[in-house]
């Protein structure tokens, strides 16, 4: 059975819809089940952009890095805490990348595409149900942050199946892109136990697949793709509640083993 050693995705309160409670308890939690490596990833800040539960203010930014330098040196005996973020990729973006690794220190980013923000900072979703001209748009918007070399891993590559009721020719062609991508650029892919637990019922009371997709993973596995195991934590319950038997059978389903799976990321 497959037992999580290292966990890189995880949420604060920040974010504005992860459960209300202090940093400390992830900490904590990870400790008890035997969390070895905890990498907080809140939703990053962008400057001058204020969207309400999706992603921290940048006003929050430096109290977020202080709160998680304090639980590395607290619980340093117990654990090896690291921070992050969790991020999409934009082109005009990308000094501020930089200036998150160079000024503010942080230690990795994650990709996870989930939106566009137009000029005036609204958000613009890529997806409705079965319209592709959104799925090109975000595997194309994927594919450009897996190739900038700023981001450890692929967060829910397969995020889009949460409105794909049907996989078609041209689904299965942008999936192969993806998997083609990560492979080439040696970047494993998440295989997202919150999409499982938390994001799954609106998809299917959609009528939609979800992530994440047995299809998915098993056709990356054939590619020889690496995956990644990351919780998603919303609540610090998560961490200590993981369904090892949801996650056994998915990995069974996908014929992904133990050797295709990253334990633990080097820094
Ligand atoms: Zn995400
Ligand atoms: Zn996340």
């Amino acid at each position: 059975m497959k037992k999580l050693i290292a966990n890189y995705h995880t949420h604060t309160y920040r974010c504005g819809h992860a459960s209300m409670e202090p940093d400390e308890n992830y900490v904590l939690e990870a400790i008890k089940v035997g969390i070895k490596d905890l990498g907080f990833s809140d939703h990053a800040p962008f400057k001058g952009i204020t969207h309400e539960k999706m992603r921290m203010e940048f006003g929050q930014f430096q109290g977020y890095l202080d709160s998680i330098k304090n639980l590395k040196e607290k619980y340093f005996n117990n654990i090896t805490i690291h921070v992050g973020l969790e991020c999409e990729y934009y082109e005009d973006k990308l000094d501020y990348y930089h200036e998150l690794f160079n000024d503010y220190k942080i230690d990795y980013l994650i990709l996870g595409q989930h939106l566009r923000y137009n000029e005036e900072g609204e958000p613009i979703n890529y997806f409705k149900k079965d319209k592709l001209e959104g799925f090109i748009n975000y595997k194309n918007d994927l594919i450009k942050g897996m190739k900038s070399g700023l981001f450890k891993y692929v967060c829910h590559p397969d995020l889009f199946m949460n409105f794909v009721s049907e996989i078609t020719p041209q689904i299965d062609k942008l999936m192969d892109e993806i998997c083609l991508e990560a492979l080439k650029l040696n970047l494993p892919l998440e295989i997202n136990l919150h999409g499982e637990f938390k994001n799954k019922d609106g998809a299917i009371a959609r009528g939609c697949l979800h992530y994440p997709s047995p299809y998915f993973f098993k056709k990356a596995k054939k590619f020889g793709n690496k995956f990644i195991i990351g919780i998603d934590a919303h609540n610090s319950n998560e961490i200590s509640e993981i369904d090892y038997s949801f996650l056994d059978d998915f990995l069974k389903e996908t014929s992904i083993s133990d050797e295709d799976i990253i334990d633990i990321l080097h820094f």
